[in-house]
This record gives structure tokens, sequence and C-alpha cells, in this order.
């Protein structure tokens, strides 16, 4: 049984095995979570983004994948990356955020990672509006097998935390 938990505040002050990094394809870093976690993460986790540029992804992380690093100087084993859609109002781009949050919890499930901490993924400059957001994001994870005991959702302000509270029922 896994349990699903919502907490508010900031992703980079948690503690789990496994921290979710709204990423950019860049994996160079970016503003919001991304800016968070490499600011407290420290530099060991840009030099291993680095090196999955130069190596298995030449040309970025696709959008609704994932990839682990190390999780640096933050309380967590793995920062595991992720690229959310941008919001669009004419294309129908929910299963890839779907993707984002099944494809971050078969790379949890690779690692062992027992906990695993999430974003409100695609709500901050990627614009998705967060009803629907926390929708999709707890419907994909209620519905995906997982190995994972707890998956936390830390949502960064009190609309956000409200959001998914009315989604979980
Ligand atoms: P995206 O590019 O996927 O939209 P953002 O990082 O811009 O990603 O925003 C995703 C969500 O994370 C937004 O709801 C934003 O308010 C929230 N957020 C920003 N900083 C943090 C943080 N340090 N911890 C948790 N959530 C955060």
């Amino acid at each position: 049984m896994t349990a699903i938990t919502l907490v508010l505040g900031d992703i980079t002050r948690q503690r789990a095995d496994a921290l979710v990094n709204a990423a950019n394809s860049s994996l160079l870093g970016g503003g919001g979570v991304d800016g968070a976690i490499h600011r407290r993460g420290g530099p060991a986790i840009l030099q291993e983004c680095r090196r999955l540029r130069a190596s298995r992804y030449g040309r970025g992380l696709p959008t609704g994948q994932a990839v682990a690093t190390t999780a640096g100087n933050l309380d967590a084993r793995w920062v595991i990356h992720t690229v959310g859609p941008v919001y669009s109002a004419e294309e129908d781009r929910s299963p890839l955020l779907a993707s984002c949050y099944r494809e971050s919890l078969r790379v949890a499930g690779e690692l062992g990672a027992r906990t695993v901490a999430f974003p409100a993924i695609s709500t901050g400059v990627y614009r998705w509006p967060m009803d629907d957001a926390a929708r999709i994001a707890l419907e994909t994870v209620r519905s995906t097998p997982t190995t994972a005991e707890e998956i936390r959702f830390v949502l960064f302000d009190t609309p956000a935390y409200e959001a998914f509270t009315r989604q979980l029922g």
C-alpha cells in the first residue's frame, strides 16, 4: 500500500530517497524548482547533468522522460529530473504530463527509492492550470504500479496545496 501525502513547503527542504525536479530539457538549470534544487544541492548535480548531456542525452532530456542524478547536498539520495510539457490550450499534452509522473516512478523503482517527493510539475513557468495538473498528477500516481511506500507532493503555496487536497478527495 503506497501512501500519497501532501505537504505545503519547499521541496529542497524535504528528506526523501528521491526528490523530483521539474527540469527543462537542457538539464542545465533554470528557474523555479530547478533553480532551487541546483542552488541548494550544490555543483555535483549540475556536473552529473553535464555528463548526461555529453553522453545519453546529447540533445537534451525529452519531455515526459526522467533521469536520475546524485542529490548533492540535499537530504536525499537522488534527484530525478523530468521535463514537463508547456501547457497548451490548443493541444492536449496531458499524456506527456502523466508520463513525467509515471517515468519518475519507474526510475525511482529501479533505484529502490521508497520515498519520492514531487513538485507540481508544469504549473510554474510552463503555466499548466493547477487544478488540472493536480488531477493528472494524482490520477497517474494512483494508477501506476510502484514499490514506493510514500509518494509526497510538495506544494509551494496555499492555492497549490488546496488544489491537490480537493483532487485527493
Ligand atoms: P515548470 O517549468 O515545470 O512549470 P516550475 O519550477 O516553474 O516548473 O514550477 C512548478 C511548480 O513548483 C510551481 O507550482 C511552483 O510554484 C512550484 N515551486 C517553485 N519552487 C518550488 C520549490 N522550491 N519547492 C516546491 N515547489 C516549488
